[in-house]
């Protein structure tokens, strides 16, 4: 276990890292030279004479020290660690290891995907390419030679400038780069391969023009040209919104197929995941350019934030990572709908952290503890982290917020750093206590608020009565207050505002009163979600009927819907259980009429995500003990319900926003408010899907069939309708998407996720099928998302049916993987963990497969540090 209290300055740095890798078909031989000395800090008398290097699966071959080849009695290896015995001051250090990137199937360190090299040293990947001071504090300059076959590996490349490149016998050829930037070993990068470019150019507001390059395997150039924009967007955003501007004369981008995340910020030489590069209209769905954008923004933003400024350790994860979320998603609000990407970040936020801090795998934005590091790139340091820092700029607001920035990459350019910091420069610049807002970085948990209020008719008061919780979680049984920023609005009950107003909530309990208010009004609370919290507040239908129709803030108009779905949903399921038969009240249905008649020609796509009812996975949420199967059937009678109730205006709707051609012209830009229609009508047809009528059957037919070749958001929409519904239909469709598919990666795993996701009682036996798939590749990590993943973790009513069947599957599949990539492994199996929210039967059966993992042998630390403490 590593403790955050441990933390130690490193005793000795380095100062000039030479690399020379000599890249062969079954093996690497890689010689780094390092310039190492004491670091000045530490006092002589406290310093420890020996150098400790972390190292893993790395084979010596030999080590010189100033020139001088050192034996077996100067060293210590261990299966870790090589620790040179009694080292001087400052010295050169010569190590000659051999690797094996060919067999490397956790693709962590250098590796193969598709017969290129590549690399992936974030957290801990460096220490298996050579012996090294594997820790992000440590920054250093490097040089990198890369030697190989000219044939097979036309390309070489790795971070900063090339300053050489010449033939060598035999068919070899030999580069340099040189990156003149400090940095941590975890943002190395390599590559080798045989790849197509795409180039261009952007002009940096100082005037500087910065090559730009995207790198991709043969034949998928045509699909760069969205990224390619997306660069530049993100470049020029980056400039105007916070002032940074690109630093080195060259910015590149390699797209691999066989990547464990999304992708990775490697010092001007990013390694993405094709899923996030590749796109044309025909193969990517607009969530999918959305995404790429999204991706792009947010590798790019790490230059500064994460790059030029780094952790010091890896529990400050969330400084680079929180951070650079939180830019992304201003990106993507500037440049898209600002209310529907907010939508869509509290979504994703509700979905993945809030069960996370509700369960056995609770930890603050900053740990305190691991085991494993990979196990804590989750959602609460990134996506809860990027809630702390938006709360920091409510607090501070705007210009006081970019002041913070400002002084923030002044004062810490070049250094690695922590948290602490952060929250410093943001003091410095306002002179706001920020002492308790600091809890939210160490107390994990999702806070409650309980609402009360009262209106004093006769002195015109109106008090609200606000009290915090927040449950415990592991080693956290009690917390102390938040400081919580609260943005509210009053309505009257025709619906207009009265007061807009910003609290801040610092004690157990508040009370907030607002004078001369003429009326009993409607608390619009929370706005824009301001802090990320659970609001308990005893809403009538009444007042959620006013927010949904007029609150002025988008963001809370949405979130009334959903709290008017969630409030009837759990009432019916209370109906359902008790055996009663389920009824729509029609005020419910009528209030869809009126939006979908007055919103439809105004902003399309918010409407479509207030059509969208909230998800399984957040409407389990809301109960003690998840019923899953009840949760699954009164979703869909309300579904049902609208459908039928709403059905001519959802097909006047459809038929007014349909293009029949569905061909899109993205002329390198996309457009959101034809996004915006797209969305809106597809889900208007999947409203009428249910209805499982010959109409709309065939009209959700003839969508699939004309989009099939041209358009994939709207193949999509209608496939997922399709394979829902039980008709023989259903396998033509599926078999004709993969006769046209079949040969492009990224749409064969969005076949295999709408299968997996599919709610038809067949589908395990199917998933179990398609693992023999020839398409399916348990070493490519896509593949594992797409069939296992979406399974174990966006179909509950499948994967927990009460046979136990889909835990054991899961189970299996788990332990398969762990074989051959830990990290992949460990994130598959966290479904499992939340075992404590079910029925004794269901917790019953999934401790069981839990157990059953633990007794296995040689399980990684990555799967065993997460069951461990799911076991507890
Ligand atoms: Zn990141």
């Amino acid at each position: 276990m590593h403790y955050l209290h441990d933390y130690q300055t490193p005793a000795y740095l380095i100062d000039t890292v030479n690399l020379v890798f000599d890249l062969n078909e079954k093996y690497t031989i890689v010689t780094a030279k390092l310039y190492l000395y004491a670091n000045p800090i530490i006092p002589i008398h406290q310093r420890h004479s020996d150098l400790v290097l972390n190292g893993e699966l790395l084979e010596l071959l030999s080590i010189e020290l100033d020139g001088k080849l050192l034996e077996k009695i100067q060293f210590q290896k261990t299966e870790k660690s090589l620790t040179i015995l009694q080292v001087p001051e400052a010295f050169f250090l010569e190590i000659r290891t051999r690797i094996r990137p060919q067999e490397n199937t956790a693709l962590s360190g250098l590796y193969q995907s598709n017969g290129n090299f590549c690399t992936q040293c974030e957290a801990q990947g460096f220490r298996r390419i050579t012996y090294f001071l594997d820790r992000p504090d440590v920054m250093a300059r490097f040089t990198v030679t890369i030697i190989a076959d000219k044939e097979r590996y036309p390309v070489l490349l790795s971070n900063g400038n090339l300053v050489s490149h010449q033939k060598l016998p035999e068919g070899k050829q030999i580069v340099i780069w040189e990156d003149p930037f400090k940095k941590p070993c975890y943002l190395f990068a390599l590559v080798a391969g045989h790849l197509d470019c795409a180039e261009d150019f952007f002009v940096t507001q100082s005037g500087r023009q910065v090559t730009l390059r995207i790198y991709v395997e043969k034949g998928n150039l045509p699909k760069c040209a969205h990224a390619m924009q997306a660069i530049k967007k993100a470049m020029r955003w980056d400039e105007e919104k916070f002032g940074r501007e690109y630093d080195l004369d060259i910015y590149m981008i390699v797209a691999v197929s066989d990547f464990n995340s999304g992708a990775m910020e490697n010092k001007g030489l990013n390694i993405f995941n094709t899923q996030y590069i590749l796109a044309d209209p025909a193969t990517a769905t607009d969530m999918d350019y959305i995404h790429i954008e999204s991706v792009i923004a947010h590798e790019y933003c790490h230059n500064w934030t994460g790059n030029r400024i780094t952790c010091r350790d890896w529990f400050q994860l969330s400084l680079k990572e929180g951070l650079t979320i939180f830019r992304d998603q201003n990106f993507t609000a500037d440049t898209t709908s600002p209310v529907v990407a907010r939508i869509h970040d509290v979504v994703g936020l509700r979905n993945s952290q809030f069960p996370e801090d509700a369960g056995p795998l609770a930890h603050p934005v900053r740990p305190e503890c691991y085991v494993e590091i990979n196990n804590f790139y989750t959602s609460t340091v990134y996506n809860k982290g990027a809630e702390v820092i938006r709360m920091q700029q409510i607090i501070l607001g705007d210009v006081l917020f970019r002041k913070g920035m400002d002084l923030y990459f002044a004062r810490h350019d070049g250094q690695a750093v922590t948290i602490e910091e952060f929250v410093k420069a943001m003091e410095d610049v306002s002179d706001v206590d920020l002492k308790q807002f600091r809890l939210w970085y160490s107390q994990a948990g999702t806070p409650v608020l309980d609402i009360v209020d009262d209106y004093d008719a006769t002195k015109k008061t109106y008090t609200l009565t606000i009290k915090q919780s927040c449950p415990a979680t592991p080693q956290q049984p009690a917390k102390k207050p938040f400081h919580i920023p609260i943005k509210i609005g009053l309505l009257d009950s025709s619906g207009k505002e009265i007061i807009h107003d910003f609290l801040q909530l610092k004690s157990p309990e508040e009370k907030f009163t607002f004078n001369s208010i003429a009326s009993k009004p409607i608390p619009s609370l929370l706005r824009g979600f301001s802090a990320p919290v659970k609001i308990n507040y005893a809403y009538a239908d009444s007042d959620l009927q006013i927010l949904f129709k007029y609150d002025t803030d988008l963001f809370n108009r949405w979130e009334a819907g959903q709290r008017y779905t969630v409030k009837l949903i759990l009432n019916l399921i209370q109906d359902f259980r008790a055996g009663i038969s389920l009824q729509l009240p029609t005020d419910y249905s009528s209030i869809f009429k009126f939006l979908l008649e007055t919103m439809q020609d105004k902003d399309k796509w918010l409407l479509a995500e207030m059509l969208t009812l909230p998800s399984e996975k957040y409407l389990a949420e809301q109960m003690k003990i998840i019923d899953v199967d009840a949760i699954h059937f009164v979703r869909e009678f309300v579904l049902t319900e609208l459908a039928l109730q709403l059905q001519i205006v959802f097909l006047e709707i459809y038929e007014k926003n349909h293009d029949k051609k569905s061909i899109i012209k993205f002329d390198n830009k996309f457009d959101t408010h034809e996004m915006g229609q797209r969305q809106l009508k597809n889900i208007c047809l999947m409203y009428l899907m249910i209805l499982n009528n010959k109409l709309y059957f065939s009209m959700g037919l003839n969508q699939f069939n004309n989009a099939l070749l041209s358009n994939m958001t709207d193949t999509m929409a209608a496939l997922r309708c399709l394979v829902n519904i039980e008709n023989p239909e259903r396998e033509k469709v599926l078999a004709q998407f993969y006769q046209q598919w079949q040969n492009d990666a990224l749409v064969v795993d969005k076949w295999f996720a709408l299968q997996a996701t599919a709610t038809s009682p067949d589908t395990l036996s199917r998933v179990k099928q398609l693992l023999k798939h020839p398409a399916f590749d348990i070493k490519n990590p896509n593949k594992v998302y797409a069939l296992i993943g979406a399974f174990g973790q966006r179909n509950p009513v499948r994967f927990h049916t009460d046979t136990g069947e889909g835990y054991q599957f899961l189970a299996d599949c788990v332990l398969q993987l762990d074989a051959l990539n830990p990290q992949i492994a460990a994130r598959m199996v966290t479904p499992l963990s939340e075992w404590q929210r079910y029925d004794k039967k269901r917790q019953h059966l999934m401790r069981d497969q839990l157990e059953m993992i633990m007794r296995q042998k040689n399980i990684s630390h990555n799967v065993s540090e997460l069951v461990n403490k799911s076991l507890v």
